[in-house]
This record gives C-alpha cells, structure tokens and sequence, in this order.
C-alpha cells in the first residue's frame, strides 16, 4: 500500500536487531486516518471471508484491529499479556516469544469471547518471525475456532514468518512488506 510505504520511508528509523521503528505513527503516537485506511483496505482484501472476529495481541496491534472492526462491523478482541501462566479453566493461553524483548511471556482471552463457531482473522502491526501470530493461531485452535488468515500492517520479508505461515497453508496479506532494510535505506517488496 503506498500511503504506508510512503510515511515507513518518511518517518521508519532502523534500529538494530533490525527493528523498524515507527512511533510518529503507528508504535508509540497514532495516526487515526492513516489506521482508517488501513483497516478499510484489511476489510476490502477479506471480504469474501465472512469473518465473525478480529483477534490482536496488546499493545500495538489494537490500533489497527479496532481500524479494520470498523470497517468488517465485527468484534476485536486482543489477548491479554499475563504475568503468571497460572490461570484458571476461564482463559485459553499461550506462550510467545517476543522479537522485540528477546523473552518469552504469557498471553490470554477469556473463553467466553472466543467461539468454535467464530471465523477469525488475526490482525498485528508488525510479522517478523511469526512467534506472535502462531500465539494467536494456537488460542484460535484451542477454542476450536476457525483462522481464516492475517492482516498484517508491515511485514519483515526477510525474516522467516510470512514463508513459514504461507507455507503451512495461512492467508497472509501484508500491507507493506520490507525486503531490506539498511545503511541503504528501505526496500519494499513489488506488487
Ligand atoms: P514476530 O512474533 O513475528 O517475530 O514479531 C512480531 C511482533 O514483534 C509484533 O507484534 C511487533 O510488536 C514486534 N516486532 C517485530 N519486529 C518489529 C519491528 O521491526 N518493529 C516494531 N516496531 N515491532 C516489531
């Protein structure tokens, strides 16, 4: 999508890791019309998948989940970062790996918001390794729900997530994928 190309190349900051950092817009401070339009192009690419639920993970995917809910009329729910894995029988949880923290923590959803009869599309701002939207996908499975795939803001091509979950069979859609990012600057993978 060029509107997100093009504010990732006005206002992304590359960090080691490498993380791309874009808090003027999307990590830290928002941008309400830039999340608008992304949601509605995330509702347009999944229309046809009669979708009953949007599941993020907190923080940063919220944003753009409530944008795309909007615009599909359906619920977003978000899991929950969770202290102790200790929970009781209410709450589905998984353990992720965080690509940004380099640790391991525990997220949850309350059963009662996630149904074997739901079709679910997972939302996030960011796919690197694919640790956060296989969290999701496992607390999908647990409720015998339904994925019908991920809409992702920005994918990191050139990390393993996105081949590793097109292969096994995901919808993936990604409104901008970075192929390289550099001392030479951004590059973004062709439509
Ligand atoms: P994954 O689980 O796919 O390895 O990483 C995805 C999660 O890590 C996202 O939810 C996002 O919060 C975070 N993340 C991964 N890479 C980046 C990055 O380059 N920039 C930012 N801001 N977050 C990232």
């Amino acid at each position: 999508m060029k509107a997100l190309e093009e504010r990732i190349l006005a206002e992304g900051k590359i960090l080691p890791g490498p993380v791309l950092k874009v808090s003027s817009f999307l990590n830290h401070q928002m941008d309400p019309d830039l999340m608008m339009v992304l949601g509605a192009e995330i509702a347009q690419r999944f229309q046809a998948e009669h979708v009953t639920k949007i599941l993020t993970i907190e923080s940063s995917g919220i944003a753009i989940a409530i944008a795309a809910g909007a615009h599909m009329h359906v619920p977003v729910l978000f899991a929950k970062k969770h202290r102790t894995s200790n929970v009781s029988g209410v709450l589905y949880q998984t353990l992720v790996h965080s690509y940004t923290h380099g640790t391991d923590y525990t997220v949850v959803v309350e059963r009662e918001f996630l149904k074997d009869s739901d079709r679910v599309l997972i939302v996030d701002d960011f796919l690197a390794n694919g640790a956060a939207v296989e969290g999701l996908c496992d607390l999908i499975r647990q409720a015998s729900a339904t994925t019908v795939g991920a809409a992702i803001a920005i994918e990191k091509g050139f990390q393993e997530g996105g081949k590793k979950l097109r292969d096994a069979g995901m919808r993936v859609e990604s409104l901008a994928i970075v192929d390289q990012m550099d001392e030479n600057g951004i590059r973004f993978r062709q439509a």
